[in-house]
């Protein structure tokens, strides 16, 4: 189903990996002092938005000096989208929204780097559960994470992210500080999030410490430490995938390591 719309629309297939994100995040910082940055809105509730417009003490400053937000349904008055150097995209994309699919495939088209901004952009987050069958659109049930359908380069997961990254990412971007940037490069693979990853990925691997920062950083209360270790209420999960984003143990992914070591 994925791959026909892909080939429907003519959207990018390949793996992020293969394309060279850094160059182009070495790109902005290089050739765009002051970046373009837009801010598209799919199934997503806000939140994202909300969390970026929180930075209170910085935001004059970046809004002015750093950045030219050129694009935003509920920022710019601008219907057209213009090319930009930065898109922040919030929420998953439906499947049976063809206006959604084309904007996706027009952001890919237009901007430099391509964020998923917050949980829903990143891993679909709560609207994996969707299913469809309300009105006004009952045949809109298949929510999916943007890196399902185009080349992502950045992932900044959160329910929402919280202030401090969004603001620390475009800045590390506009900078070119890949070394910041890393991390949510790498979690642009990361689309299929659960809370039962701390047990498959970090538990049954030997590598909890028992820190509980799991267990902290879970908004719905998902999470709880039992004898030391993170214990899932599956029913409260929606998937966000901050748990194991945080997690001190999930880093860094085997086959990074094995790469920064020659391995
Ligand atoms: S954050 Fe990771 S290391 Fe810490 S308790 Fe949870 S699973 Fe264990
Ligand atoms: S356990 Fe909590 S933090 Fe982890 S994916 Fe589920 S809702 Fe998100």
């Amino acid at each position: 189903m994925l791959a026909r719309i892909k080939e429907f629309l003519g959207m990018e297939t390949k793996p992020t990996e293969e394309i060279g994100a850094e160059e182009e995040v070495e790109k902005v910082a290089e050739e765009k002092p002051k970046p373009r940055i837009g801010y598209i809105h799919l199934s997503g509730c806000t939140g994202d938005g909300m969390s970026l417009t929180e930075n209170y003490d910085i935001l004059a400053e970046l809004l002015t000096n750093m950045v030219d937000i050129v694009y935003g349904q509920t920022l710019v008055d601008l219907w057209e989208m213009p090319e930009m150097d930065i898109a922040l995209v919030e929420g998953s994309c439906c499947l049976q929204d063809e206006h959604s699919l084309h904007e996706l495939k027009e952001v890919r088209e237009k901007a430099g780097l391509v964020v998923a901004f917050g949980s829903c952009a990143a891993t679909g987050c709560f609207t994996r559960y969707s299913r469809g069958g309300q009105q006004a659109q009952p045949a809109h049930e298949s929510f999916v994470p943007i890196a399902d359908l185009v080349k992502v380069d950045l992932a900044i997961p959160g329910c929402p992210p919280s202030p401090e990254i969004i603001a620390k990412t475009v800045v590390a971007a506009i900078n070119g500080d890949m070394d910041y940037l890393q991390p949510m490069m790498d979690l642009v693979g990361y689309t299929e999030a659960c809370g039962c990853d701390l047990q498959l990925k970090v538990v049954n691997q030997a590598l909890c410490i028992g820190c509980g920062t799991c267990a902290m950083s879970c908004q719905t209360r998902a999470l709880s430490m039992t004898n030391g270790r993170p214990e899932l209420n599956e029913d409260r999960c929606i998937k966000c995938g901050i748990c194991y984003t945080q997690c001190p143990r999930s880093w860094w992914p085997e086959e990074r390591i094995k790469q920064d070591l020659g391995l």
